[in-house]
């Protein structure tokens, strides 16, 4: 084949998003990665050591380059990808700016081997710190081989930003993952270490995701598909009861491109309005598809962020896509595999009807100023709390700080019952005093935890049956890196290969309930930390994980027993009167307030 690197003019390269590229291993390998795949590379490979600090190397079965490309890959602003102005409108391939390579050689000692099919031997390129030292003829199977080793050996002040090898292998196995995602038809695997973190053989998006986000998590994915307007939109999105604390489980593609970008994440966020709680992610892997002169990805050196010609447009598409997968709720008929399509039509339809009708309601709720202002008597609105709107209703702090502590004001109540199994109802001489039964053992709990963490370790318990949970590979990191202050706080886990972990003992408050999620929340808080510190920093917080966890959520029948020992226990507790996330626990109606709303007074 032709040589067919040229070096851009600088009328071109002027309009290209210039900056550095280069900022991690992970960056290294996601440039390394798109050069593979414009190569049309069917099989990639990824080596690294020390997190891809020590060495970085990609194997890929490309096309290769000749010779004289090999060289000139080299030099700033040489691709393959563009030529002219215009083609900056009708961008196909990952890369076009022609600068990875040389910004990658210029911070690294770095060895470029490729063969091109056509020819008998490959040329081999040795660089350092941006000088080419060799240039030989070597022996190789057809395609290309990177290879950075000491990246920032030149360069220390950048060498010191870097996270432990753990975390930058972290880092690098996410990257990997996301572009396989976004290539199901090509073979990739990522060894650390020679330990094997993926291997992933050429298949479907809906294999791939199984092996990317684990046969469990997967479980819960239904598929996305729908094309109007020349924007197509096809993917799996979960049910709602799969989510994350955070957005790192949301994949967004344009055109095969892993891209972040607000309109698309508020077009995701927007759908799932109503369906999943505020400060939740769901799960979601989709892939845009526009022209490309719709989009612009030339906006960021990185080219994560993009601009939509018809932002609009591309907005509601996303919208209306996974909506309408919602609002189906195919996990109500059963929780199958991503292949849901055949077995959710076999259902009665009348059946599905109602399930839409209700994931319809629950989609569009009426906004505040109409349920407060309908005309009409309508019974929620009858049922909803009058006295608010007659009488501004006073909050006060049930237990005054002046009381002896002995006295114990919430034990000194008498207890009248329960109110919708969700609400202590109790009487002091001159008050009426209502008590939310979860929101105050969370508290007791928050505070029981916070005394026996700062006396040792929280007390836990080994699971009968260790369960395996399915992570990013941060999140494995990050428990592997606090693994000790986990153990503070009750938990007992240690990796269990690839991207799992196994919990082998959990707090024992905790140790009822489904422990999942509330691990999974968890990881992904401490995945932002660095260190033992800003751990302890957010011990509070972490333990107010574990005490909203530990109790029973939604209705719950409690006999007079357990009533006086939840009364007796907020006696011992501090701030009795919020629970850990601020919200009230009890609230207190006068009998002065309650005469005046009967005209008494
Ligand atoms: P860009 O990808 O923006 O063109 P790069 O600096 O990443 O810029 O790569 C420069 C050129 O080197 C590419 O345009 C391509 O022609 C060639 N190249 C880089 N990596 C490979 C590879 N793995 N296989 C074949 N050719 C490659
Ligand atoms: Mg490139």
């Amino acid at each position: 084949m032709a040589h067919h690197i040229t070096i851009l003019p600088e009328t071109l390269t002027n309009k290209i998003a210039a900056g550095e590229v280069v900022e991690r291993p992970a960056s290294v390998i996601k440039e390394l990665i798109e050069n593979s795949l414009d190569a049309g590379a069917t099989d990639i490979s990824v080596e690294i050591v020390g997190g891809g600090k020590r060495k970085i190397r990609i194997t890929d079965n490309g096309h290769g380059m000749s010779r004289e490309d090999a060289l000139l890959s080299l030099e700033r602003h040489a691709t393959s990808k563009i030529r002219v102005d215009d083609d900056l409108d009708r961008i196909l391939t990952l890369g076009f700016r022609g600068e990875a390579l040389p910004s990658i050689a210029s911070v690294s000692r770095f060895t470029l081997a490729s063969r091109e099919t056509a020819s008998s031997e490959g040329t081999e390129v040795v660089v350092e710190g941006g000088r080419i030292r060799d240039v030989r003829a070597c022996g190789m199977p057809s395609g290309t081989v990177i290879s950075v080793e000491q990246i920032f050996f030149n360069l220390p002040a950048r060498l010191k930003f870097l996270k432990s090898a753990e975390t930058e292998a972290g880092h690098v196995a996410d990257v990997v993952a996301r572009m396989a995602v976004s290539r199901p038809d090509v073979a990739f695997s990522c060894v650390s270490d020679d330990r094997e973190l993926l291997r992933l053989q050429r298949s479907d998006l809906q294999r791939r995701l199984v092996q990317v986000v684990g046969r469990e998590s997967a479980q819960h994915l239904y598929p996305v598909k729908q094309e109007s307007d020349g924007i197509a939109i096809a993917g799996f999105i979960s049910a709602p009861a799969l989510v994350r604390s955070g957005t790192q489980a949301i994949y967004t593609y344009i055109n095969g491109r892993f891209i972040r970008d607000k309109v698309v994440q508020h077009a995701v966020m927007q759908a799932y309005r109503g369906v999943i709680d505020r400060g939740r992610y769901p799960v979601v892997t989709i892939n845009i598809e526009l022209p490309p002169g719709e989009v612009d990805v030339n906006v960021h050196p990185t080219k994560h962020e993009v601009r939509f010609r018809r932002q609009a447009a591309v907005h509601d598409a996303i919208q209306s896509a996974i909506e309408n997968v919602l609002r189906r709720s195919p996990w109500l008929v059963a929780p199958q595999a991503p292949t849901g399509q055949e077995q959710s039509r076999a259902t009665g339809q009348a059946y599905r009807d109602r399930i839409a009708a209700a994931a319809q309601a629950s989609l569009v709720l009426p906004p505040q100023s109409t349920y407060w202002s309908s005309a009409a008597p309508d019974p929620i609105a009858a049922a909803a709390p009058t006295v608010k709107l007659d009488q501004p209703t006073i909050v006060r702090d049930p237990a005054p700080s002046f009381l002896p502590e002995q006295l114990g004001y919430f034990s000194s109540l008498s207890v009248i019952g329960q109110f919708h199994s969700e609400y202590i109802l109790c009487q002091s001489e001159s008050e009426l005093v209502i008590i939310d039964q979860h929101a105050a053992s969370e508290r007791v709990a928050f505070q029981l935890l916070k005394q026996q963490c700062s006396s040792g370790v929280v007390e836990s318990q080994r699971l009968l049956f260790p369960e395996t949970v399915e992570l990013s590979f941060g999140e494995v990191a990050a428990a592997s890196r606090f693994n000790q202050e986990l153990m503070r706080i009750g938990f007992e886990m240690e990796p269990f290969g690839g991207s799992t972990i196994m919990v082998s003992a959990v707090p024992r408050l905790i140790a009822q309930q489904n422990a999942v999620q509330l691990i999974r929340d968890i990881l992904a808080d401490l995945e932002r930390f660095a260190t033992s510190a800003a751990f302890n920093d957010a011990l509070e917080s972490l333990l107010s994980r574990v005490a909203c966890h530990s109790v029973v959520r939604g209705t719950h029948n409690l006999g007079q027993r357990q009533i006086e020992e939840l009364l007796h226990s907020m006696d011992k507790t501090d701030f009795a009167a919020s629970c850990p996330h601020g919200r009230p626990v009890s609230h207190v109606v006068t009998l002065a307030e309650l005469q005046k709303i009967f005209k008494r007074i």
